[in-house]
């Protein structure tokens, strides 16, 4: 393939799945320095000691960031100084060097730059960005590994739900948790993620989209579902589970929020959900990168199934994720400095 060539992908076929691209970013830091520096390489497998600190000890975390083509022909990043605070809370938490957000979004910037042909035309998808940090160097002991690696590797992507969105069939599971107080379930640690692959597909057996997780102190209030955060709605207040410790902080539900009381007018609580108000709200929905703003139908709970809003997607869903897709894809006037151009 000559240099100039473009990827002959078919945009349509695309699914939320692995496409190889053009290259990836990859830097290294030692335990006690600074993250600097870094280059593009060509996408490939890598190579890694048996015994890396990842590998033996899950000593890894990970974002998910998106970039589009918009409306106005460019293509844009959204939020990703977020996704480099998170990125910062998560090395810290995990005992690696901490990652400067400027230095998380140059790296996100230059991956994306070098993948541009890759960004699925407007409309049609968006490329996947997955930075990921890993404790690289061999250890034998449980403790922080010497050397770590971060990586931004990217993927095109298609719509999450390819039939159109159509509302989830949720469980309250009530035989697992995501994640404890005082753990690291507010980290994007990939400990969590393993942990929840049991239930998952427990929950998918039993014909189940995914599960609703309840907090593990007291199994009484709702918590967020294995990858994404809740929302529900009810009496003209829209209300989503407090950021407890063991909640992952998205930034689409902290973008929802936002959206929902300043643009909306809508009253916004970030409070304790039990699963009554969870069973009895006219509308519930989930936010997340991947799922953006999805319809929940219905919820099963001990057994018992409550359909929610008739299984439609309710009119507050729909205006939110109208306005977030929106202001994502500069089709509407971005009020909050959200979103970037790279190009
Ligand atoms: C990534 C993630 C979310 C959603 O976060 P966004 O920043 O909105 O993508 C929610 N819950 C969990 C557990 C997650 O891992």
């Amino acid at each position: 393939m000559s240099l100039d060539t473009k990827p002959n992908i078919d945009w349509d076929s695309l699914g939320f799945n692995v496409t190889e691209t053009k290259s990836m970013f990859r830097s290294t830091c030692a335990i006690g320095e600074k993250w600097s520096g870094g280059d593009l390489i060509p996408y490939s497998d890598i190579s890694l000691s048996p015994f890396a600190g990842v590998l033996n000890y899950g000593q890894g975390v990970f974002e998910g960031v998106k970039a589009f083509r918009s409306s106005k022909g460019n293509v844009v990043l959204f939020r990703a100084d977020m996704n480099g605070k998170r990125m910062a809370f998560s090395t810290r938490r995990i005992c690696m060097p901490e990652m400067d957000p400027d230095f998380f979004v140059d790296a996100v910037i230059k991956t994306v730059k070098d993948n541009i042909d890759y960004v699925p035309p407007y409309g049609r998808g968006s490329l996947y960005i997955r930075p990921v940090v890993w404790g690289t160097a061999p250890i034998l002991g449980v403790s922080p590994t010497s050397e770590y690696t971060f990586m931004v590797i990217v993927s095109p992507v298609g719509p999450y739900f390819k039939e159109g969105i159509k509302p989830l069939n949720l469980k309250v599971n009530t035989d697992y948790h995501r994640a404890a107080p005082k753990g690291i379930g507010n980290a994007k640690a990939i400990g969590n993620y393993s942990a929840s692959l049991f239930p998952l597909m427990e929950a998918k057996a039993e014909g189940f989209d995914e599960n609703i997780y309840l907090d593990a102190k007291d199994e009484k209030f709702v918590e967020e579902l294995g990858s994404a955060n809740v929302f529900i709605y009810k009496d003209g207040v829209l209300k989503t589970p407090a950021l407890n410790g063991s909640i992952l902080g998205g930034i689409t539900r902290q973008s929802v929020c936002q959206v929902a009381s300043d643009i909306l007018g809508i009253t916004v609580k970030e409070t304790e959900i039990t699963v009554d108000d969870l069973l009895s709200a006219e509308e519930v929905f989930c936010t997340g990168t991947a799922v953006v703003v999805t319809p929940v139908g219905r919820i099963t709970y001990q057994g018992k199934t409550t359909e929610i809003n008739q299984n439609q997607m309710g009119p507050i869903a729909k205006k939110i994720r109208e306005m977030l897709v929106g202001i994502q894809r500069e089709e509407i006037e971005d009020p909050f400095g959200w979103v970037l151009p790279v190009n």
